[in-house]
Parts: structure tokens; sequence; C-alpha cells
């Protein structure tokens, strides 16, 4: 391994490369034993990510995106042999110049941290952000999507992307969630994790905000005696609950629903894909924001 931290004096002054701290420092590192890789391949474990407050962002734009939120990054991993890819030395300089740490990595590193054959050429250290339930906004006919104890990576990924499209204002996470930072969550929503503000509550918690809030709570119920498209969305803001996928929503999360509404399903599936139901939902519920 080698060590080749620039100067102070060597930050990029651009406009939105304004340092907050000293500049970063350079590593190259081959061997997978290195303990900086150590660590960072140890954010696999949520364990390990509750622990350090970080958590694994794979691909260079999704590295651009955090970036470009105001994400903080503490590590960029890139690809050695790649190092001469134009936005991807424009983003290490970026990362160097923020204060984060930037290691140059064989390809075997890359395969290791992302445990995959063919690795991206980046990969972030990123910090953890949560935003406090009353920082969601539900002024005028914003929507918030509350997720009773998801389980599934992949759907709360597609949740978070299609909430992103749909331009909803927040994701809630209630109760016993699957880890919204996992690498797998994180991949699923190509970028949206950082773009959608994200709060998490106990069941408790949620239902006293809930209270205080004098929109409309629309819940998702296979037993829904409304049909989804009834409702009227337009009149102020929407939280729209979605149930967990085996379960579905607690009876405590249905009674304080002001309406259960149902997608009507044709063929013999008994409900759809959680994070499908949620897409219907959601470019419902948007569609006066969303019409061209
Ligand atoms: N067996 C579960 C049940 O009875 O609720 C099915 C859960 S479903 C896979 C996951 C969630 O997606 C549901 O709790 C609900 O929020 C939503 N969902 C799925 N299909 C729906 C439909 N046809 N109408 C309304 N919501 C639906």
């Amino acid at each position: 391994m080698s060590d080749r931290s620039p100067p102070a004096s060597g930050a990029d002054r651009r406009p939105g490369f304004a340092p907050t701290r000293a500049p970063g420092r350079v590593k190259e590192v081959s061997s997978i034993s290195n303990p900086i890789i150590k660590d960072i391949r140890a954010l696999a474990q949520k364990r390990h990510r509750d622990e350090t407050g970080l958590f694994l962002a794979e691909g260079l734009k999704l590295v651009i995106d955090a970036l470009d939120a105001g994400w903080e990054i503490q590590t960029l991993i890139v690809a050695k042999a790649e190092i001469g890819q134009e936005l991807l030395a424009k983003t290490a300089a970026r990362t160097v110049s923020l204060g984060a740490d930037l290691v140059e990595a064989s390809a075997k590193v890359l395969e290791a941290i992302t445990r995959r054959d063919n690795p991206q050429n980046a990969v972030g250290v990123f910090r953890r952000r949560l935003v406090p339930l009353a920082r969601l906004d539900l002024s005028g006919t914003n929507v918030v999507v509350a997720l009773d104890r998801v389980r599934d990576p992949g759907n709360l990924g597609t949740v978070l992307r299609t909430a992103d499209a749909a331009g909803a204002s927040g994701i809630v996470l209630i109760g016993d969630t699957v880890d919204p930072f996992s690498l797998e969550t994180v991949r699923a929503t190509m970028g949206s994790i950082f773009s959608v503000p994200l709060a998490r509550a106990s069941e408790a918690e949620f239902l006293e905000w809930r209270k205080r809030f004098k929109g409309l709570v629309a819940g998702t119920h296979m037993e829904g005696a409304i049909d989804y498209r009834k409702p009227d969305y337009g009149a102020g803001a929407t939280v729209l609950l979605m149930g967990n996928e085996q379960a579905g929503l607690t009876d405590r999360l249905t009674h304080a629903c002001d309406v259960l509404v149902r997608i009507p399903q044709a063929g013999r599936a008994d409900s759809l894909n959680l994070a499908v139901a949620t897409g219907v939902m959601l470019f419902e519920v948007r569609r006066g924001a969303l019409s061209l």
C-alpha cells in the first residue's frame, strides 16, 4: 500500500467543490487483507453499518448522485486500472477535495468489496442519513409513503425508486424493516435513496405523528371497500400506507386509516407485489400533479 496524500493547498477551489475539511488521503491497495478493505467489506453486515453509521453505494452514477445531493462521503474506492477515465478522475478529485479518502484498488479488491465478478469501477462509503418524521414535507398535495415492516430489500429499493419518479416527498419505514442501507437495497434504488427523504418510526411513534396529520391517510388493503381511484387525492396531502409482504397492515395501522382502498385484480393472483401496488397507487395519487 502506498500513501500519496495531496498537500492541503491542492484542494479543488471550484464552485461546488468547496472543502469543509482538509483534503483526504490517496492510497493504493491491492490486497484484500488490507485493514481498510477489511473495514469496508464489513459494511456488508448490518451490525457494522449500525456501529459505524456508514454504508456502501456501488457504481460511479450512484456516487455522483450522492455527492450532488450533498451526502457525506468518507471513502471512495476506484479501479486503479480505470483512473484515467475523465469522469472517474474528476469524481476522485472531487472526493479528495471534500476531505474523504481515495483508495485506488485492484480489480480483486473491488470484487471482494462488492461480492461480484464484474465489479463497478467506483464504490463510495457514505454516512447514513435519516430525517425525523416531523421534517417530512406534507404541504400542498404532497404524498408520503409509509411502509409497514417491509422485509424484502428489492421491494424497498424499488419503492424508493418509484417514489422518487412519482415525486413523493418522503418514505416512512414503520416497525422492524429491512435495512434501507444494505447493498441490495441501495442497488435497487438506482440512486433514488439519495433524493427521497427517509424516516423511521416504531408503530407507536407513527400513530402519534398520524394524529397530528390533517390530510388523508389512505391504507391499501386486500379487503378495502373502496376502489383506489375513488378518493380525492387532490384536496390536500396524502399518507399512503402499504402493508407487509406476508401479513398486510397490522390492525392498529388499518384502524388509523381514513380510507381503505383496493386495486381491482383479475386472474388468480391473490395480491400484487408490494412494490407494484405502491407504483400503481403513487401514480394515481400524483395523477393531478404529474399531468403534462
Ligand atoms: N397476504 C397479504 C394480505 O392479505 O394483505 C398480501 C400482502 S401484499 C403482497 C403487500 C401489500 O401490497 C398489501 O398489504 C397492500 O398494501 C398492497 N397490495 C397488494 N395488492 C393489493 C391490491 N390489489 N389492492 C390494494 N393493495 C394491495
